[in-house]
């Protein structure tokens, strides 16, 4: 196709809205792509052939839809507004590689969407559920090889923060574990249409064949985790000591901190991914 017969400038988004009586709901996060540039650094950072299974959450109008059937080999997309569905069908209508799931992305066993095969996510994403999506992707074990997504900059800068950062916490912990981060590029707000209030940027998570560190119970550590920097003004040890998510005492969490030569004063946000997983095998070990 044609890329300036493609929906990605405002003039030709505008048309599909205006043609099809589309209003934009806020609730759905709906922020459309209309900068070409955008959408090919999109696709370059997803990198795709025609082998690429790809699966895009919320695809709008189908704008970054179209680039993604023309760079990969099968596209499915899975969109929650219903008022979407009919214009999908008409901006997609020559596309044979692409199917349009009607839904919730939140509620689709995604694991079965391209039969166990390994696929690959690229998505606009909707602010609202950025992180539970996420991370519903990281933890389920779903084949994905990538995502590539939009997000909030913000969410992408904690997403790849290192320890003693303000951006650091228990995401850039449960993202560096399953993952390796790469913020591709930061998106004004002027390529979007309508302008999201906040500053965007692309980030690439490639996911870990083999976690980077080892750890004896894993769900164990992300609840240290957790409560680590649900009170992260407060030391590690007070912080995991009032967590009702885990069961150890603030005692415990010293006598732990003790053994592995940590000051017993630490707070959660200058300990490692590392330290966080001797932490809880010795906690373990302790027990
Ligand atoms: N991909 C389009 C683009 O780049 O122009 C639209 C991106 S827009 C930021 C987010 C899209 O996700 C919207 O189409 C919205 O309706 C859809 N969406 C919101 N919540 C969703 C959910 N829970 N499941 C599937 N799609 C959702």
């Amino acid at each position: 196709m044609d890329k300036n017969k493609m929906l990605s400038n405002p003039q030709e988004t505008i048309k599909v809205i205006q043609e099809n009586g589309f209003t934009f709901h806020k609730k759905y996060g709906q922020n459309f792509l209309i900068d070409s540039h955008v959408i090919d650094k999109i696709i370059s950072v997803a990198d795709l052939d025609k082998n690429s299974r790809v699966l895009e959450i919320g695809p709008g109008i189908g704008t970054l839809t179209q680039y993604l059937a023309e760079a990969a080999g099968e596209v499915v997309a899975v969109e929650i507004d219903d008022k979407l569905i009919p214009i999908l069908s008409k901006t997609l209508a020559e596309y044979d590689n692409v199917k349009v799931i009607h839904g919730d992305i939140l509620k689709q066993d995604t694991e079965k969407i391209f039969g166990g095969a390994p696929f690959k996510i690229v998505a606009n994403l909707p602010y609202y559920i950025t992180t539970p999506i996420i991370m519903n992707l990281l933890e389920s074990g779903v084949p994905a090889e990538s995502i590539t997504v939009m997000i909030q900059k913000e969410v992408a800068e904690r997403m790849q923060a290192s320890p003693g950062s303000k951006d650091y916490g228990a995401l850039s912990l449960a993202v560096q574990y399953y993952s390796e981060p790469y913020l591709a590029a930061n998106v004004p707000p002027n390529c979007f249409m309508p302008r999201p209030n906040v500053g965007s940027a692309v980030i690439n998570l490639k996911r870990l064949e083999t976690p980077p560190v080892s750890v004896k119970d894993p769900e164990q550590m992300f609840k240290l985790i957790r409560g680590a920097f649900n009170q992260r003004r407060k030391t590690l040890a007070n912080a995991v000591g009032n967590y009702d998510g885990v069961a150890f005492s603030r005692e415990n969490v010293e006598a732990a901190l003790v053994a592995l030569g940590l000051d017993t004063r630490v707070r959660g946000e200058a300990l490692t991914l590392e330290q966080f997983a001797a932490l809880s095998d010795e906690l373990d070990n302790q027990k």
